[in-house]
């Protein structure tokens, strides 16, 4: 792929867009990221050990008691075992960018051609559409509202221009489309959350949702759009899920290969949302630190993990027994939301870890598992990352494989020729220090 530097001028000088000043140009931010950002995390002495506050003292929440019933949008959800909603953002897309208009088609076809859809499946996969957009007061549970409406604004200028970039975004593009787009995307996670919540309060196992949506959102921080991310779509449906459903605890775990920083910011002092990020040691955007872990009432709250290089399918197996597991059964969630993005697999260009999609199978079926035990079902998983095509819509088409019940292809589908032996001491000691940092 080739490697672009990518200059902001457009908006330069702009405080359309109050972003903190993440500048990374992309070869940069591809092969090392950067510290830049960290400063606005709390730092921590890594001896301390770190337990939700309010896991101590939680009583598992269900629903609260004021909230209206949500009245489902169609009976046959409830037959199913997958949910999904498509938002390609096919607007939103500039020419040979990784995060461009394909991708998301590439899984909606690669979906039909495994017969992974309805048309084959009948009602055991749903395909929720005409779904809304989020409102702007969605958007604002998590972001400034000036940001929300100097996005708008700058619609007019992409008008214009064709195509611009957002100064400090480290960097994001953005087209006369974005704004729209980008609120589908932001819709479609909560109406994902309305149905499956709806499916659970009639007592049945709910399907397991899954937002095929761009552009993607967990590194959109509260003020601005960051890394390819223009609004942070699974904090957004945390929010939604909490005001509109009742439902206290959410818990979201964050496989992307990237720190999802975004999320992370949003909920950093929250002791109601969990934040669990794995992601590749040193990659973009360079945040994410094994001692960041949430402050004020929400330390304990936030775990991350950064994975050393070459880490891949045993690792995530281990992380997912000895870390996630524990995790998310102290603290009782009651949803869980997953960033899942799959360029941590070893074919993606973006980063090098290895995982393949045996290891995104894994992940589907262990956490929809997880949720059943946990919290009554309720998942949902949200596209971040992934920008190898064929291992995306491989990997993505597996875990809905997973959701199936049925076993996984990924031993047609992996190539174990191109993997290398994994860092695994390296690995150890990670997940030795985080079961010290939160005491699991
Ligand atoms: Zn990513």
């Amino acid at each position: 792929m080739e490697l672009q530097t990518f200059s902001c001028p457009s908006l330069s000088g702009s405080l359309l867009f109050q972003a903190q000043c993440h500048i990374c140009i992309w070869k940069k931010c591809q092969l090392y990221g950067s510290d830049a950002g960290i400063g606005c995390l709390q730092k921590l002495s890594s001896s301390k050990k770190y337990i939700s506050k309010s896991s101590l003292f939680s009583i598992s929440c269900s629903y609260g008691e004021d909230v209206e019933p949500f009245v489902p949008p169609s009976t046959q959800v409830f037959d199913g075992k997958i949910i999904y909603c498509v938002a390609p953002a096919m607007g939103h897309n500039k020419d040979s960018h990784p995060e461009c208009h394909l991708r998301v088609p590439s899984i909606v076809s690669a979906l039909d051609n495994m017969e992974l859809t309805p048309k084959f499946r009948g009602s055991e996969i749903f395909d929720l559409q005409n779904f809304k957009p989020a409102t702007v007061d969605d958007i604002a549970s998590v972001h400034a509202k000036a940001y929300v409406a100097g996005l708008e604004k700058a619609m007019d200028q992409a008008s214009e221009q064709g195509l611009i970039f957002i100064e400090g975004s480290g960097p994001t593009y953005a087209t006369p489309t974005t704004y729209q787009d980008s609120l589908v995307a932001a819709g479609a996670g909560i109406s994902l959350v309305d149905s499956v919540v709806a499916a659970s309060r009639i007592g049945k196992d709910p399907p397991t949702g899954f937002a095929l949506i761009r552009p993607p959102g967990h590194h959109a921080v509260p003020k601005g759009p960051m890394g390819f991310c223009v609004f942070g779509n699974i904090a957004v449906a945390a929010r939604y899920a909490q005001r509109i459903h009742g439902l206290k605890r959410v818990f979201i775990i964050d496989f992307d290969v990237h720190h999802g920083n975004g999320t992370n910011d949003a909920f950093y002092d929250d002791p109601d949302v969990f934040f669990l990020s794995t992601h590749q040691d040193g990659s973009y955007p360079g945040t994410g630190k094994i001692d960041q872990v949430g402050k004020l009432n929400g330390e304990g709250a936030t775990l991350n993990l950064p994975l050393p290089g070459g880490s891949g399918d045993i690792a995530m197996r281990t992380v997912f027994d000895e870390v996630i597991v524990p995790c998310a059964q102290r603290f009782k969630p009651d949803i869980i939301l997953v960033s899942a993005g799959y360029d941590g697999h070893v074919l993606d260009p973006l980063a090098s870890l290895q995982f393949t999609t045996a290891t995104y199978y894994m992940l589907a079926a262990n956490i929809k598992q997880l949720a059943k035990d946990l919290c009554g079902g309720r998942c949902i998983f949200f596209l971040e990352g992934g920008y190898n095509l064929d291992s995306l819509s491989n990997s993505v088409a597996d875990s809905f494989r997973a959701f199936l019940d049925e076993p996984s292809l990924a031993s047609k589908l992996d190539n174990p020729a191109i993997l290398y032996e994994e860092p695994s001491s390296k690995v150890k000691q990670a997940i030795q220090r985080i079961k010290h940092i939160h005491s699991l």
